[in-house]
């Protein structure tokens, strides 16, 4: 087993790294940007060191530094937490190429699914389902019209390279078209630096379903069930449930083993999840991503595993421990994701913590980087917790939810509670009767 683990990441995500490290008698270093010096990470881990300036490109992607940083340590492996170098397969490379190693897939694997189109082909090929549209790219406004005629409008254009809700555009019409195509291409040379799209039917109603998938890279894997993350805002998932509302076992089971059966076969190894649109009882794959999920919790608590830990494991090489016949689920749990941010205009609100006091009792985790006196820095995301809940049911999370909202105080910033403690009045809410545009259409009616 590796000794000592680097974490390249901040924040909450650092810290859930950090805590499965130390279970497993493994020391961590953190690293740090200057703006982030007193953050809990860098206080929490056996080791830090700061690795640049505040600018996210200068510290927490600047793989140079994450290098010398880990050499410095001794530090045998990398853990990369979700967004920043978590899905670049050049990172993945330059570790391997000094010896390194990545806790997560290989860089074929993200450079694969790192892009839509050929992540779209390979699931295609192995039995996924995927959304109707064009096969590979669409170079020209002409074959845009064509595909257009053939799958029939709306249609989404999207660019292969996107990530994050942005390089995606609607176009409800023939006549909408030349506009949607040209600012999705552009949308996505200027983000991704990558101007290549393609072209998916629009799904009016769908609800977002995605798969947790776990491989060993030598050919097993398994599935730990679905995570409902339809409430979204702008594309950006705000609260999320295990198991589904909507999904009962045997449809579990099913796309459940076509997932794992897919990464199984191309030797997948560590965590992933598979996304789906879920629409009128069939599925359509949309992405893979080929790390943690923020949401990860929510299938921790319903199956009783610490996927942190496994990643860990699998990452130095020893068999994995899950097994498909002995994930069960156990009752339902729900995450929210608060931010520091302004409702109802989700403005980013950095600043000082005057007082913070985090929920607790049967069934509650608060998966959050936050103390008394603490600075947010106004460079990075907005996320600064994540709640976590787990009951014997649905009604029960729920409940537990507006409990355990009711009991956390975080003075000194704005945050998104508000807006929880509104969705958690809301009968769609309480029924799970949403899908992912439920959340736009009522901001907008109640804002
Ligand atoms: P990103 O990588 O930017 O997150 P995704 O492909 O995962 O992009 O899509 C993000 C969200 O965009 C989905 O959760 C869904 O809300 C919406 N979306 C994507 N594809 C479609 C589609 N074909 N029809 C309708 N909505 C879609």
């Amino acid at each position: 087993m590796f000794q000592k683990i680097l974490i390249a990441n901040r924040g909450e995500i650092a810290l859930r790294v950090i805590r499965a490290a130390r279970e497993m008698g493994i020391a961590s270093v953190a690293v740090h940007s200057t703006a982030d010096a007193d953050a809990m990470h860098v206080r929490m881990a056996d080791e830090a060191i700061c690795i640049g300036p505040p600018a996210g490109a200068q510290s927490y992607l600047n793989i140079a530094a994450l290098i010398s940083a880990a050499e410095i340590t001794g530090a045998e492996a990398i853990h990369p937490g979700y967004g920043f170098l978590s899905e670049n397969a050049n990172f993945v490379q330059a570790l391997e190429d000094h010896n390194i190693a990545f806790i997560g897939p290989t860089a074929e694997h993200i450079r694969v699914m790192g892009d839509k189109i050929t992540a779209k082909d390979t699931m295609k090929n192995l039995g996924v389902p995927c959304v109707p549209g064009s096969d590979g790219g669409v170079p020209t406004l002409d074959e845009a019209y064509t595909i257009g005629e053939e799958i029939g409008y709306p249609v989404i254009i999207k660019a292969t390279a996107g990530g994050g809700g942005r390089g995606m555009k609607l176009a409800r019409s023939r006549s909408e078209m030349e506009t949607a195509f040209g600012s999705a291409r552009s949308e996505g040379k200027a983000a991704f630096g990558n101007d290549e799209v393609y072209i998916e039917k629009y799904l009016g109603t769908p609800r977002h379903i995605e798969i947790q998938v776990f491989g060993d890279g030598k050919g097993k894997a398994v599935h730990l069930g679905e995570r409902d993350c339809s409430l979204q805002r702008r594309h950006q998932k705000v609260f999320e449930e295990a198991p589904g509302p909507i999904i009962d076992a045997a449809t579990r089971a099913e796309i459940g083993k076509t997932c794992a059966e897919a990464v199984a076969s191309i030797n997948y190894a560590g965590a992933g999840t598979i996304e789906f649109l879920y629409e009128n009882g069939e599925f359509y794959f949309i992405e893979m991503n080929t790390r943690l999920q923020v949401e990860h919790p929510v299938t921790e608590a319903i199956f009783g595993v610490d996927l942190v830990k496994e990643q860990i494991n699998v990452a130095a090489g020893y068999p994995m421990s899950l097994k498909q016949e002995e994930l069960e689920i156990n009752g339902h749990a729900i995450e929210v994701r608060i931010n520091a941010e302004k409702v109802p205009e989700f403005t980013p609100c950095p600043g000082k913590i005057t007082q913070y006091h985090a929920p607790g009792g049967l069934g509650v985790r608060m998966d959050s980087a936050l103390y008394d006196g603490y600075s947010i820095p106004p460079y990075y995301d907005s996320l600064i917790a994540k709640l976590i809940v787990h009951a014997e049911d649905r009604a029960g999370a729920l409940a537990r939810l507006k409990r355990a909202l009711g009991e956390l105080i975080v003075d000194g910033v704005d945050t998104t509670t508000p807006l929880f403690h509104a969705l958690l009045e809301e009968d769609a809410v309480l029924s799970g009767d949403y899908n992912i545009h439920w959340l736009e259409h009522w901001l907008e009616a109640n804002t």
